[in-house]
């Protein structure tokens, strides 16, 4: 058998995965070993990019042979089946002290089972998440991986030389043990859907607001770019509404029809913070507006259902959008504070040591959430690193503050004239929650302990009681 040669390999060559093969192969010292179920498509790669010096391989013998020890691979194939298959593969070929990594959005309850599975075979399992889809994967992702501490001592140079870089720092940080990464990738995820349907509350509200056109709100967009609210989302919601329909004309915005897909991670997100018993209503109500958005049969019952008289009439539109800008920032903090509220339950949970302020900084570039935003996380997690609720820091108490007025104003004027803004107005509902002295929680434990002796505790004395009602059951 031919010299191992090759420091890295990357298994499953689609999209994501051949992106991420060049990736690795642009930088310093690295050789990239590849492989992928169907041959075809490797020599394809290897064809179509000479430059990038790839070792090709066409059986798992090979391709374990190909690398130096102890071998490294990144999976990146379908999620589901064709991971497990691959591992199975991987475990037959490697050996005790090798590193197998899972590039795929893999559930990270996945991650911890084959985790635990592939540690006692004494192969390292790294669940990794990768963010910035193909482009990220080309020319620098954030990266997100779980795993032990010894892969990452081999890992950690490898995946710093290919990870997105913002303000000098590689956009990637060993998140925890077994499945920390898919978990933090997750919730990633579960931030972006909010920013998203944040992001589409604030033009449906200014153009029913005002009238502007699709391209006069992309110019709105542009200029809250260069402000607090500077993102990658906000720079492509500008991209897109400038976008005219080449065969009508029309702004493309327009001819898009209105139903929004989703992959999962979203609903993960929601299913695994109910689960943790974290108030993430922001995604939540962000995953659910897709769902709604998707079910035509209950939407063409809408003429039947009655509105209010008086549309959206507003008098000065310069006020409305700033109103509009300062309650998405406001409701901006708090998705992120749940995201965040829902990684340190996780942590809790799952015994994994996360650095908040690490992962926020890791997300600055790279990813789809990448914001200057980001910034005034880490700060917050630096100051106070125990913080009980992100958006108890002092620079968000104070941004709050500012909002607040416009975020009423707008959550009021939305529901007056009958516009759905489920994002911005269970934003708001939350805050308030965790302002509020006393929550009518009280109320609801009176209640479970009429129907059901549940029990409750006293304001005034310590212990447990039951009152013998004494309505009529
Ligand atoms: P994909 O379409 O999800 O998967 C295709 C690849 O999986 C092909 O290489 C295919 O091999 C291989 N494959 C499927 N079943 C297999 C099996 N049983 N055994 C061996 N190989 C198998 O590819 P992708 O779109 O590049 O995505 C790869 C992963 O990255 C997925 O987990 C996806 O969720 C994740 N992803 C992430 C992002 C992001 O932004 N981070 C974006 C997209 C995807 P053949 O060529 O032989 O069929």
């Amino acid at each position: 058998a031919p010299a191992p040669t090759a420091n890295i390999g990357v298994v499953g060559l689609a999209v994501m995965g051949s992106n991420l093969a060049r990736n690795l192969a642009s930088r310093e010292g690295n050789s990239v070993a590849i492989y992928n179920r169907t041959h075809a498509k490797t020599d394809e790669l290897v064809t179509e990019h000479p430059e990038a010096g790839f070792v090709s391989t066409s059986t798992y013998e090979q391709f374990a042979a190909s690398l130096h020890k102890p071998r490294a691979a990144i999976i990146m194939v379908k999620a589901g089946a064709g991971t497990d298959a691959v591992i199975d593969a991987l475990v037959e070929v490697f050996e005790p002290g090798d590193i197998i990594v899972d590039g795929g959005n893999a559930l990270f309850t996945d991650t911890i089972r084959r985790e635990k599975a592939v540690r006692a075979t004494g192969i390292n399992y790294v669940g990794m998440g990768v963010s910035g889809g193909e482009e990220g994967a080309l020319l620098g992702p954030s990266i997100m991986p779980g795993g032990s501490d010894e892969s990452w001592v081999t890992l950690g140079p490898i995946l710093r030389s290919i990870a997105a870089i913002a303000e000098g720092e590689p956009c990637v940080t060993h998140i925890g043990h077994d499945g920390a990464g898919h978990f933090v990738k997750m919730v990633h995820n579960g931030i972006e859907y909010a920013d998203m349907q944040l992001i589409a509350e604030a033009y449906d509200l200014i153009r029913r607001g005002t009238g502007k056109s699709p391209v006069e709100i992309a110019d709105v967009f542009a200029e809250w770019n260069k402000g607090e609210l500077e993102s990658y989302l906000i720079e492509i919601t500008a991209e897109v509404l400038r976008q005219v329909d080449a065969a009508t004309g029309r702004p493309l915005v327009d001819v898009i029809l209105d139903q929004a897909g989703a992959k999962g991670t979203g609903a993960w997100t929601v299913q695994t913070a109910l689960d943790l018993g974290v108030p993430v209503s922001g995604i939540a109500e962000a995953t659910f507006a897709r769902s709604l958005s998707s079910h035509p049969e209950q939407r063409s019952v809408s003429r039947e259902l009655p509105g209010p008289q008086d549309d959206l009439a507003v008098d000065d539109a310069d006020a409305f959008i700033e109103d509009v800008r300062l309650a998405l920032f406001a409701s901006k903090i708090v998705a992120y504070s749940q995201g965040f509220d829902e990684i340190r339950a996780g942590a809790a949970q799952y015994d994994w040591s996360i650095d908040l302020g690490a992962v926020s900084k890791i997300w600055r570039g790279g990813c789809i959430i990448r914001a200057q935003f980001l910034n005034r996380i880490a700060d917050a997690y630096a100051q106070t690193p125990d913080l009980p609720v992100l958006l108890a820091a002092p620079y968000f108490v104070a941004a709050l503050g500012r909002a607040q007025d416009a975020w009423r104003r707008i959550v009021s004027t939305a529901a007056a004239a009958g516009l759905p803004s489920p994002a911005f107005s269970s934003s708001l509902a939350y805050y308030d929650g965790l302002r509020a002295d006393r929550l009518p929680a009280a109320l609801i434990q009176g209640q479970r302990d009429f129907f059901g002796a549940h029990t409750y505790k006293r304001v005034d004395k310590e212990g447990t009681f039951h009152t013998l009602w004494s309505g009529d059951r």
